[in-house]
């Protein structure tokens, strides 16, 4: 980052910490005078409440959402052999959670709107070998659970969903994590429910899928110095847990405050619609827990992306892509045999998309600052006889 004063940060978590930090800090004291800090008691309340308020039966804290995804598929009997299809839209870790777990991984597709999975697509990748399939709740917003549930039904698939950016995210009347046979989350700081540092969970209703799970993430032990298979250590501390568990009960608000700051954006953006500016969008309505929230800028905008972020930065406003390269074009995947050219709707949102501040807390007068920054952006590049475009603003 440069020296520039940030006026606006991408994120702010001291907003959501400092309201509550005594709290917080009693939760960590309690865990010191207990001493247990590996597999603790506020570990196993944490799992019971975050399974419980996502709808499904059994929690297993992990190191991380990469180990959620990698262990979680092993604990599913995934591996050697198989393919998974997955999004080649998507953060890395889904992909090296796959390769991880010795399964093939399929890339597919995602629609152009919605960013998420294309499942037509992911028919046509359907192979005798094929075993499972990751929808990523990318953003915040769930693959729909009913046309999941079809597709895994018609072809037999197990669901395994990477919920690392939707805790608590609804739609047609399921929440993230109780969809498929499992679900992988992710409590990385920034995340919608974070940790003080890495950490992640596996969410199953199977309570076979959740045993494995518990000796896998412990050295494959069954029980003390008996391993009935060879698993890793990825525990999640009960620091973090007891951290987590002191969060938990603000998430429903927190997800609010996220939905209202993105129906903002929305209609002070709306304006910009003719300008080549668009939301990523929104099928899902209200469960939306908008983890990110992401524009298009696409060709038919006089500006590109990168003189709009550029302009942004100047003004000391951060954003971020999520992501600029897709995974099946990363040096390191090479081998796998993608090519520029596999998945156009992947490609072209790699290149057009532009994530916005977004964090309880974020106020209506920065939003409507971001907002009009961006309209300025926009109209700077405008040819002499258009009229700049006005945004957020009624009377304008
Ligand atoms: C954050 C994230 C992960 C990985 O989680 P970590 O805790 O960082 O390992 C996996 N998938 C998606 C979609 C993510 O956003």
């Amino acid at each position: 980052m440069n020296q520039m004063t940030v006026r606006i940060p991408f994120v702010d978590l001291k907003l959501q910490h400092l309201p509550i930090q005594t709290q917080l800090q009693q939760a960590i004291n309690t865990t010191l005078e207990r001493g247990d800090f590996i597999l603790g008691r506020a570990l196993s309340d944490f799992e019971a409440a975050f399974a419980t308020a996502s709808g499904t039966k059994f929690g297993v804290g992990v190191a991380s959402g990469t180990d959620a995804i990698a262990l979680g598929l092993q604990a599913c009997n995934i591996g050697y052999g198989d393919e998974v299809i997955l999004p080649a839209n998507t953060f890395v870790a889904t992909l090296i959670g796959v390769l991880r777990a010795g399964a093939k991984p399929i890339l597919v597709d995602c629609d152009p709107q919605t960013a998420l999975i294309d499942l037509e697509a992911a028919a046509k990748a359907i192979t005798p070998q094929t075993k499972a399939i990751i929808p990523v709740h990318l953003y915040g917003q769930m693959v729909s659970p009913r046309q999941l549930l079809d597709f895994a039904d018609t072809y037999k698939l197990l669901i395994f969903e990477d919920a690392a950016q939707a805790h608590l995210a609804e739609r047609d009347g399921y929440r993230a994590g109780s969809v498929g046979t499992a679900a992988a989350f992710s409590f990385y700081p920034s995340k919608n429910l974070g940790a003080f540092g890495d950490g992640g969970m596996l969410l199953t209703r199977d309570a076979d899928v959740a045993q494995k799970m518990v000796r896998l993430r412990n050295y494959g032990a069954s029980q003390k110095y008996f391993h009935v298979e060879s698993g890793t250590n990825s525990r999640l501390d009960t620091l973090q847990a007891a951290v987590l568990l002191e969060k938990l009960p603000y998430l429903p608000e927190w997800n609010r405050d996220r939905l209202t700051i993105a129906q903002q954006y929305d209609d002070e953006l709306a304006p910009l619609a003719a300008s080549g500016i668009m939301p990523v969008q929104n099928q899902s309505g209200s469960g939306h827990v908008y983890h990110l929230y992401v524009i298009k800028v696409n060709e038919s905008c006089m500006s590109e992306r990168q003189q709009i972020q550029d302009k942004l930065t100047a003004e000391g406003i951060q954003t971020g892509i999520h992501y600029p390269i897709p995974c099946h074009l990363q040096p390191a995947f090479t081998y796998l045999g993608y090519q520029q050219g596999d998945f156009p709707h992947s490609e072209k949102l790699a290149k057009e998309i532009l994530s916005l501040p977004m964090y309880p807390g974020l106020s209506s007068s920065q939003i409507k600052e971001v907002t009009l920054a961006i309209a300025r952006s926009v109209s700077t590049t405008l040819h002499p006889n258009q009229s700049p475009v006005s945004v957020g603003s009624k009377a304008a």
